[in-house]
């Protein structure tokens, strides 16, 4: 098997494109998706102050060391939600890319502990307020990311969603027609609001094996562990089910995802309708300042709650 584009031994196969990549050719195909990503969907330019929210994952470390080769200002916030030894290993995977790959390039890394800021970790929060662990860890990352962004003046925060996360997440919400979040399902979420930073996910149009490959290839160390959490999580099926569909047919999921987004920018201006929306119904938080459509937001009620557990 050769290298589709120069001929030399190929590494890796890419039977959606009909393709495949030696290391080299492979890596300048990463970072011409994610060039296509940023500049189609007017994510941000190279003036622009990103913040990416790394997990120790292999998705969100190759978008930050994607990012800083193609040549963005990118900075990048881990939240440690205190479980055990997998926030431990995470953390020192994060801790060890930034010191060696990011901060030669002037990037910095910030840092959030739960334990520290909310009081316990993830799995006690969760218990306190009588929620799933997921619920809770997603407020408070929601929550803890864009007023990192906010505080520290960051025009644009990304996320590492794949294609493999989008595609699973639509599938969801078709199945259960959720329309409002099939409206917020894009990878470029508008700063609709005053406190509400601009979110945009620039690795949507790469897969999960893909991004593996590009963090094997390029040398970055990455957690390879799901979140013990994680177990038994819906999305995990819906992944299964595609990864069947995509063996049998190639390109399943981009056709669906893609799909998908071509119709959505083809609706009367997606992201004014949703900037329209958020206006209309959002307001600060009585609490703590932050965009919400309650009178307190979800972050302050949870905080609340684990403070008088018996009040729930
Ligand atoms: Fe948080 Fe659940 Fe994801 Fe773990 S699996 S990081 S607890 S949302
Ligand atoms: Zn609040």
């Amino acid at each position: 098997m050769n290298c589709t584009k120069c001929k030399t031994k190929a590494v890796i196969k890419l039977p959606r494109h009909h393709a495949a990549f030696c290391k080299g050719c492979f890596t300048g195909f990463v970072h011409d998706q994610v060039a296509k990503a940023i500049t189609s969907q007017k994510m941000f330019g190279k003036d622009d102050r990103i913040l990416v929210a790394v997990s120790g994952g292999k998705d969100s470390l190759a978008l930050w060391d994607i990012l800083l080769k193609l040549g963005y200002k990118a900075d990048a916030l881990y939240v440690n939600l205190g479980i055990g030894t997998y926030s431990e290993r995470s953390q020192e995977k994060v801790r060890r890319f930034a010191e060696a790959a990011a901060a030669p390039l002037g990037a910095t890394l910030h840092r959030h502990t739960v334990e520290q800021e909310e009081g316990a970790g993830i799995r006690e929060l969760a218990q306190l307020v009588h929620r799933p662990t997921c619920s809770t860890c997603g407020t408070i990352k929601r929550y803890q990311f864009n007023r990192a962004a906010i505080e520290h003046e960051y025009d644009v925060m990304a996320t590492g969603h794949n294609l493999d996360d989008e595609a699973a997440r639509l599938l969801g919400n078709v199945l259960h027609w959720q329309e409002e979040y099939l409206d917020k399902q894009g990878p470029n979420l508008p700063a609709s609001v005053e406190g509400f930073a601009k979110k945009v996910k620039p690795l949507y149009r790469l897969a999960e094996r893909e991004l593996a490959a590009y963090c094997i290839l390029n040398g970055i160390d990455y957690i390879v562990d799901e979140c013990p959490m994680a177990q038994g999580a819906r999305t995990l099926l819906y992944k299964e089910v595609l990864n069947r569909l995509e063996t049998e047919s190639p390109g399943t999921k981009q056709t669906f995802y893609w799909g998908f987004l071509d119709k959505q920018s083809r609706k009367a201006s997606a992201s004014t309708t949703m900037t329209e929306k958020d206006q209309a119904v959002l307001h600060p938080c009585a609490t703590c300042g932050q965009p919400t459509t309650a009178e307190v937001c979800s972050y302050c009620k949870l905080m609340a709650r684990a403070k008088t557990p018996s009040a729930s």
